[in-house]
């Protein structure tokens, strides 16, 4: 099910008040077109008239029925503990996940529509992290990021100065993580919503050296 909830905001940029509906939990197989919204940044934007594009930030469980999952959206400060969140009752198909802003929200849909296990990807965008940082010790690497958009899935190196280098994934390099940690993956796979990040695949590779 769909939570909707109203509300109202104003912009900052203009000082006009609107009307905002705000989500507790979208059912993206019953709301048709929200995924999409979601992939393309529009679901958690508000665009007022004057054309300022205002995030909407906001806990919010995000339900998949299709490919069987539930991330939890729970950005930080808004009050939720993962403790809390654990207390509901588990589906065991279901894959449970708890991301920190919209933009790792997007990274899940992303590597589950593609059919890939997310805790496989954090181990290995993690590899090529430190191998592009062993490549170049001189660049800041902000962020890695998945992409499948194109006709390969690949990773995306952000440095600071927003440069980004694209990695092409080979299907073997996924393959080949997964066989090698899918024991240590389990071991580290507990019961509930899982933060699988990039904190997660470091401890796990730490555990496993
Ligand atoms: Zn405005």
């Amino acid at each position: 099910m769909s939570k909707p909830v109203s509300g109202t905001l104003i912009c900052p940029q203009c000082g006009k008040e609107q009307d905002i509906t705000v989500w507790q939990s979208i059912n993206v197989s019953l709301q048709k077109g929200a995924k999409q919204q979601i992939l393309d940044g529009n679901f958690f934007t508000h665009t007022c008239e004057c054309g300022n594009r205002i995030p909407l930030v906001y806990p919010c469980l995000y339900h998949d029925m299709e490919k069987k999952n539930m991330i939890w959206l729970v950005p930080e400060g808004t009050g939720y503990a993962l403790g809390d969140i654990n207390k509901t009752t588990f589906i065991p198909s279901y894959i449970y996940r708890v991301v920190k802003n919209s933009f790792e929200l997007i990274q899940k849909i992303r590597i589950f529509e593609y059919g890939w296990d997310d805790r496989v990807l954090e181990i290995l965008k993690l590899m090529i992290e430190t191998d592009y940082q062993k490549r170049f010790p001189e660049k800041k690497i902000q962020e890695v990021c998945f992409n499948c958009t194109g006709k390969n899935p690949e990773l995306l190196i952000l440095d600071e100065n927003g440069t980004v280098m694209g990695s092409k994934i080979q299907e073997q390099s996924y393959l080949n993580v997964k066989t090698q940690y899918l024991e240590a993956i389990m071991r580290k796979s507990g019961r509930g919503y899982l933060q699988i990040d990039r904190d997660w695949a470091l401890a796990l590779l730490g555990e496993n050296q």
